[in-house]
């Protein structure tokens, strides 16, 4: 199921402010809520649906991430990526409408692991057989080295917030279509944590972390495909009040090869051949990924037949051996022949007519009476006469692939 636009989902415009973000969400949850749609599997997606883009459009970390990257992006569209992300905060919901009890706000103050984000690499299709090295460049919150983290300048240290006196949360009254209930939120002076700053560190301005670009090395393993996901631990956001980083996601994508195509660890091609090569068989040299290789095509082979080059395909990603290199013959037909051509391909043709006299081969000779070719024809197995075939249409062949 694809994702909606999250501001779509809200009815807000990009620039909705806080406060129209809020009284949407507010709205919406209301509307969709389960309470008041016992049953009913729709409103419960839609209520999902509002949640998560609430819950993404109101942090504006992630609001800011989202804008850049759209839903599949670092913070959208991974359920269970990242501390405390996605349906799991419905706790928060209904603490706003039915009062506390779950104690979500509380999770603020505790140590949060930081988010995880996603990178997406696109690679070349032998880098992906072959695996590669690439150099990437990450933004990301760091905790700040001049605090620690604190956000307080050196020599001071976070006082306890005087709004909720330490315990991150406030009761409020709230009105809702189902009477007046009391509910608990986070605080806002302190953002749930408890502690608020007097003196802010100057290097942070307070936030404890700050915005950096990061160049990482990747190891592109050989075999990954496009999907292949690689987890880069501890790479992600810093976490909050000394909590763990987050993970890198390096979502691989494979650009298309000119000639290869890839299923699993097998690689389809298609080769070319004359028809003397399909008609007389031949050795012919065969791109495979690490080099040509010799297919030996036996006499009579059919357009379309296919042959497998065993172990000649992709390296499985985890070991599991190696897969194979599918071969699809393309018999062509030569245009453009010349007046020696035309002539062997008559003589040719006449001999062929013996052979399958129910056939009519004007197309061979529009000169001559189709009874002419039948009585004339005379079965040759001359190799010679063949081998003279091949060379003229291989030439004709080098014709063609200079132009
Ligand atoms: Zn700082
Ligand atoms: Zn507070």
């Amino acid at each position: 199921m694809a994702k909606r636009d999250y501001y779509e989902v809200l009815g807000v415009d990009k620039n909705a402010t806080d406060d129209e973000l809020k009284k949407a969400f507010r709205k919406l949850a209301r509307q969709y809520h389960p309470d008041v749609n016992p049953g009913d599997k729709e409103a419960e997606e839609k209520f999902k649906e509002v949640n998560d883009a609430y819950e993404t459009l109101s942090d504006p970390d992630k609001r800011a991430q989202y804008d850049q990257f759209g839903p599949d992006g670092p913070t959208g569209g991974f359920g269970g990526f990242g501390g405390g992300q996605g349906f799991g905060d419905m706790g928060d919901i209904f603490d706003m409408f039915f009062g506390g009890g779950f104690g979500s706000a509380q999770s603020q103050r505790g140590p949060r692991r930081g988010q995880d984000l996603r990178y997406d690499l696109t690679i070349d299709f032998e880098e992906a057989v072959f695996g590669t090295e690439k150099t990437i460049s990450i933004p990301r919150w760091e905790t700040c080295q001049t605090c620690n983290g604190s956000g307080a300048k050196a020599g001071s240290s976070p006082v306890t917030c005087p709004r909720c006196h330490g315990t991150g949360q406030e009761k409020v009254m709230q009105k809702t279509p189902f009477g007046s209930f009391q509910s608990v939120k986070t605080c806002p002076e302190c953002g749930g944590k408890g502690t608020v700053i007097k003196d802010p560190c100057p290097d942070c301005n307070g936030q404890g972390k700050k915005r950096m670009t990061r160049k990482l090395e990747v190891k592109v393993p050989a075999g990954v495909d496009t999907g292949s996901r690689l987890r880069m631990s501890g790479e992600g956001e810093a976490g909050e009040m000394g909590g763990p980083k987050g993970d890198l996601y390096i979502y691989i994508n494979v650009r298309a090869h000119k000639i290869f195509q890839r299923n699993e660890d097998d690689v389809y091609m298609e080769q070319e051949i004359n028809f003397v090569e399909a008609a007389l068989g031949a050795d012919i040299q065969v791109p495979t990924l690490e080099g040509d290789v010799t297919l030996t095509i036996p006499a009579g082979v059919q357009n379309g037949a296919k042959f497998r080059m065993k172990g000649k395909g992709i390296k499985n990603v985890k070991g599991y051996g190696k897969g194979d290199q599918y071969v699809t013959i393309k018999v062509v037909t030569p245009k453009n022949l010349t007046a020696e051509q035309r002539e062997l391909f008559k003589k040719l043709g006449e001999t062929m007519v013996v052979k399958e006299s129910n056939h009519t081969t004007n197309t061979f000779d529009d000169d001559k009476k189709k009874t002419d070719m039948t009585r004339g024809a005379e079965k040759s197995k001359d190799k010679g006469f063949f081998s003279k075939i091949k060379d003229a249409v291989e030439d004709l062949w080098d014709d063609d692939k200079m132009e």
